[in-house]
């Protein structure tokens, strides 16, 4: 053995030797020396305990005597080539070498060895047991792989960012550097990894760059919804300091919650509406009641067939008539909304459903003293559709064109057949027109135009929606156009033909 051999002069030589082995035999490292066997090639292909000390038993499970002076391929058969050569190259090569070592036909545990060439081909092997620090890096690989597919696969984004901050101290910008592949499908960014927020979005907004350099900077986990204007989104985000925090790292687990924001928004929106609805179906119900009980108390005293009598009975008429379109409507459009009113469908003129539509509302045109144009095309039209709803949705039409037009205005309708047959229906005006925000909307119920109060007997806002409903149902459509304020309205019905 080399440091037996290094050992004290001659005369020492002995009590030197005994320390050597004393030492050998109690440390808690397995030791042994060994030598190649070579084949006749003089490949190493074993190799022969020569010496091994008590830990070496202690740690392998392997007698000291099942050992010494054997090959080790018999003393364990099923022993890795692999560890054959790592041998074999310290001994040709003269150069140490550090491994670990498993043997899986030997036992279940982990070494860490040191081997190192004694010259004339002997080698000698210092080794510990790992097993268990071999465990605890094994849970942690396995716990990482769970944790890579738990962030892989969730469907929240998740990132971690790291927040930028000037010269000065003040934070500017954050740069993400890691994100889950979820990221893209919430933050509608592309390529993330590696670059700055800034980069990627010029105009975001600072609070965010605030938000996260407080998380980071105190460590005080953040749960937040906002609004990034500068994406178009809105985000639910729990916020938490990761790591040390001189690197200023957040890691974020967030979603993309536009959706439902907007879905909110609108549920706001239905219930303001709601609201106005309520106060203009008061309004509009109690306003033809004034004129209804003067004509009354006319009544009372007037002659029967006096010219007043008349004139007060007909304003009632046509207050009670007013009434009951209001009442109607609303009964219709609940009805509609709950898919309670079946279309009773007929081969019918279009000539025809026009004439009743305008049979319904020409007593509202010539009050107004509107002129009324009619140009239908010259060859009759038939449709497939519920005569009585479909001139309902054009005298709703006719209606309006009435109500939103200054006295003595001009109102027409103009039918005229396309192709793939259809045909289209528009009713114009050159009344107060509607701003073009508001020319999807005005079909939405209870939506009006301007401020409830103001219109006399302008009606409950659910007219449109009755109609879209009504001609959705007949396979047709509805739109509106309109050059804007006081520049009058064009609804356009788009229905097929027969
Ligand atoms: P309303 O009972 O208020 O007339 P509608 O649903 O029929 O309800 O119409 C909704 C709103 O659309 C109206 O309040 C009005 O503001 C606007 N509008 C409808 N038709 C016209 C038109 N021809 N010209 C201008 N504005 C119109």
């Amino acid at each position: 053995m080399e440091h037996a051999e290094d050992g004290p002069g001659p005369q020492g030589q002995h009590a030197g030797e005994a320390r050597w082995r004393g030492l050998f035999e109690r440390m808690g490292e397995g030791f042994f020396v060994a030598e190649a066997l070579r084949d006749a090639a003089g490949r190493m292909t074993d190799f022969r305990f020569v010496e091994v000390n008590p830990a070496f038993e202690r740690l392998t499970g392997i007698p000291m005597q099942h050992a010494l002076g054997r090959p080790v391929r018999e003393v364990i058969p099923g022993v890795p080539d692999d560890l054959i050569r790592t041998y074999a190259r310290v001994v040709d090569s003269g150069e140490p070498a550090e491994f670990e070592v498993h043997v899986p036909a030997l036992n279940d545990r982990w070494y860490e060895a040191r081997a190192r060439a004694l010259g004339h081909g002997q080698f000698c092997v210092l080794f510990l047991e790992i097993t268990q620090r071999k465990a605890v890096e094994l849970a942690l690989v396995r716990s990482e792989a769970r944790y890579r597919t738990l962030f892989e696969s969730i469907d929240e984004g998740f990132c971690i960012l790291q927040v930028l901050f000037d010269a000065a101290g003040q934070p500017h910008d954050y740069r993400f550097v890691e994100i889950n592949p979820a990221f893209e499908r919430h933050t509608g960014m592309a390529g993330a990894l590696g670059r700055t927020a800034r980069e990627l979005i010029p105009n975001l907004e600072l609070t965010w760059v605030h938000t996260y350099a407080r998380v980071a900077v105190s460590g005080e986990p953040l749960r937040f919804e906002d609004h990034a204007p500068s994406m178009g989104r809105w985000f639910d985000v729990f916020a938490f300091r990761i790591g040390n925090p001189a690197e200023h790292k957040v890691a974020l687990l967030f979603s993309d919650i536009t959706q439902r924001k907007q879905v909110e928004q609108a549920l706001r929106e239905a219930d303001a509406r709601k609201d106005e609805f309520l106060a203009t179906l008061a309004h509009e119900l109690r306003n033809p009641l004034a004129p209804i009980s003067n004509g009354l108390a006319i009544l009372r005293h007037a002659e029967a067939g006096s010219a007043v009598g008349v004139r007060a009975r007909e304003l009632m008429e046509r207050q009670l008539a007013h009434m009951v379109r209001l009442v109607d409507d609303l009964l219709d459009v609940s009805r509609v909304s709950r898919g309670k009113v079946e279309l009773r469908k007929a081969p019918v003129a279009l000539g025809a459903v026009v004439e009743a539509a305008l049979e319904t509302s020409r007593p509202l045109l010539d009050a107004a003293g509107h002129r009324l144009e009619l140009a239908l095309p010259a060859e009759p039209v038939l449709l497939d559709a519920d005569a009585t709803r479909l001139s309902q949705v054009l005298s709703n039409l006719l209606n309006n064109a009435a109500k939103y037009t200054r006295e003595g205005g001009h109102v027409r309708l103009a039918a005229r057949c396309l192709p793939q047959r259809r045909v289209s229906i528009a009713v114009s005006d050159n009344g107060i027109g509607i701003p073009p925000q508001m020319l999807d909307q005005v079909f939405d119920l209870f939506t009006q135009v301007g401020a409830a109060l103001e219109r006399s007997q302008g009606g409950l806002g659910i007219g449109l929606s009755l109609a879209r409903r009504l001609v959705e149902m007949h396979g047709g459509h509805i739109s509106a156009a309109s050059d804007g304020a006081g520049r009058g309205s064009t609804f356009t019905v788009e229905l097929p033909t027969l």
